[in-house]
């Protein structure tokens, strides 16, 4: 009896052997640095910003260096399964635009060329690998009971012994191949255990690079790697998967730095070399001064729907990650306004290694950034999108004003300093409804007049303005001579700093008669340049406007 009759018996059907896979699935022909990463997710139906946070590097990395980013979906434990689990991911992945090179697309297809991407469906390639191990007396059959192992576990606390199957404990190492041939013969039910070389007396150093060196004990645990399902354990498989689809840069977060004995132990268990690791510290949240994780329960921010909802771009999301994920980046990005992310090279050295606090209010800040900096035409369409989904009467509207929204969102823009209003999509309507007639007309109005506040005097000039001094050709300056002549015929200094020296000889200044048509025209006190609002009313609307307000006023 020899362990290859064993694993015959365990496995009659297995006929390909490693090196049918390995010329399955060979060496990627990539560039000597180019880096393959992968992100990988149990299908449970949504990505949470800590893992979106992952996939960003991952394809981060693989983009900067030519490299290849691959999806794959991790469903060898069935129960976390939930319905279109994947789907979920998938349309997560692509909101934020992090296109995948290979992998799983939606719950049935897949592309690239290192597949199935999905573990389920790999079964036959994990039993090959599970073959192998028994064929070489690195794995063998266990046929420990529930009660057997609980046991185990009591003989262990009650000697202060670590928990675990190893050493002494491993029941089922011992037993005689025979004997194991013929249990699983008669039909006794067995799960597949990993025979650990490991002695947990000696150290092994792992280098992490974002941690750098962590140094363990080496593994002697007897892990599972089949369960009573067929299917691997997370362990085995993502050790056959990472080899066979070339994976060179495990990037996963760092709850997964405990297992790292396992997993250098299993790769040099399978003679292959181990790969690069990089353990991605939690994103954090400050609660009332305290700093925890944040949490797919009690955080809002940390679900991807909460982005779209309110209508942040992905974009300006990505941005934040990035600061997150390179603590140089922001001034990278500061000095360089004009450039893109994908301008800008990671690091593994950069990455914030006691975790990124996660702040809603910056990603605001940054998003206000980006969306000042874009063309008036490209946050045009991002807003269509937005309002269609969210707002359609919005939507309505701006689609049947298209040059004239464009021109609304252009106001201000494309200069050095551009003006910084909107942060989100959501609060756009709120800040630009007076623009629009048939929103202006509902609208609850408080017109926020300043010092000239006597509703006679506001419509005569607002009369007199129309009448005699508006001319859609003017250009600013022009323009702005005529608000001042008007001031004049009124009885207004024309110049701020004439009224100043003799307060007594005017009613006031030409800046307050700009207040007065700024505010009769919106409403606001505040808003973009004065000018610009104008050239993009024209006439019909302003007359329109001077109704409305001997209404409402
Ligand atoms: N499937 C694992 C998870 O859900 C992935 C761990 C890894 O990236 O190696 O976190």
């Amino acid at each position: 009896m020899t362990n290859k009759d064993l694993a015959d018996l365990i496995f009659p059907n297995i006929t390909k052997t490693i090196e049918d896979y390995e010329k399955m699935y060979p060496k990627r022909d990539l560039p000597d640095d180019a880096v393959v990463t992968r992100f990988a997710p149990s299908p449970t139906g949504f990505v949470h910003m800590g893992s979106l946070l992952a996939a960003f590097i991952e394809k981060k990395v693989a983009f900067d260096t030519n490299g290849v980013f691959y999806l794959r979906i991790e469903d060898t434990d069935q129960e976390r399964k939930v319905e279109n689990g994947i789907e979920g991911i998938t349309t997560d992945l692509k909101n934020f635009g992090i296109t995948i090179d290979e992998g799983a697309i939606s719950e049935t297809e897949e592309k690239g060329s290192y597949g199935p991407y999905i573990q389920s469906k790999r079964k036959e390639i994990y039993h090959t690998f599970i073959k192998y191990f028994i064929e070489k007396g690195m794995a063998y059959p266990c046929f420990c009971s529930k009660e057997e192992l609980d046991d185990i576990r009591s003989a262990q606390e009650r000697r202060k012994d670590r928990i675990g199957y190893y050493g002494r404990y491993a029941k089922c190492r011992k037993i005689p191949l025979n004997d194991a041939y013929q249990r699983i013969k008669n039909g006794e039910e067995y799960i597949i255990r990993l025979k650990s070389p490991g002695d947990f007396e000696k150290k092994i150093v792992v280098k992490d690079l974002v941690k750098g060196n962590i140094s363990f004990p080496e593994n002697d645990m007897d892990i599972v790697i089949m369960k009573k399902d067929g299917l691997p354990t997370y362990h085995f498989a993502h050790l056959v998967d990472d080899y066979l689809m070339r994976t060179t840069h495990i990037i996963r977060g760092d709850e997964w730095v405990s297992s790292l004995p396992v997993h250098v132990q299993l790769f040099s268990m399978l003679g292959v070399k181990p790969l690069k690791y990089a353990h991605i510290s939690p994103i954090m949240k400050e609660d009332n001064g305290v700093k925890r994780k944040l949490s797919k329960r009690k955080d809002p921010e940390a679900a991807m729907s909460y982005y779209h909802e309110k209508g942040i771009p992905t974009e300006a999301v990505k941005l934040y990650l990035m600061t997150l994920a390179n603590t140089n980046f922001e001034q990278w990005w500061d000095a360089n306004k004009d450039k893109t992310i994908d301008d800008f090279k990671f690091s593994f050295s950069k990455i914030s290694k006691s975790g990124g606090l996660f702040d809603v209010e910056k990603l605001m800040n940054i998003s206000k950034n980006y969306l000042s900096r874009i063309k008036a035409t490209e946050f045009y369409d991002m807003l269509v999108e937005y309002a269609k989904e969210y707002d359609k009467e919005f939507y309505e509207l701006i689609v049947k004003y298209k040059d004239f929204t464009i021109g609304l969102l252009n106001i201000e823009r494309e200069q050095k300093k551009p003006r910084k209003d909107y942060a989100s999509f959501s609060e756009v309507k709120e800040l630009v409804w007076y623009m629009y007639d048939e929103l202006f007309e509902k609208h609850e109005k408080a017109y926020e007049f300043k010092e000239i506040n006597d509703k006679e005097e506001i419509l005569r000039l607002m009369n007199a303005y129309i009448e005699k001094y508006y001319d859609e050709a003017d250009d600013q300056q022009t323009w702005f001579e005529k608000i001042k002549c008007l001031s004049e015929e009124f009885g207004y200094a024309r110049e701020v700093k004439e009224y100043k020296e003799n307060p007594d000889n005017y009613k006031g200044h030409v800046g307050d008669v700009s207040m007065v048509i700024r505010v009769a025209l919106t409403t606001k006190s505040m808003t973009p340049n004065l000018y610009d609002i104008i050239k993009l009313l024209k006439k019909d609307r302003i007359i329109k406007r001077i109704k409305e307000l001997e209404k409402n006023f």
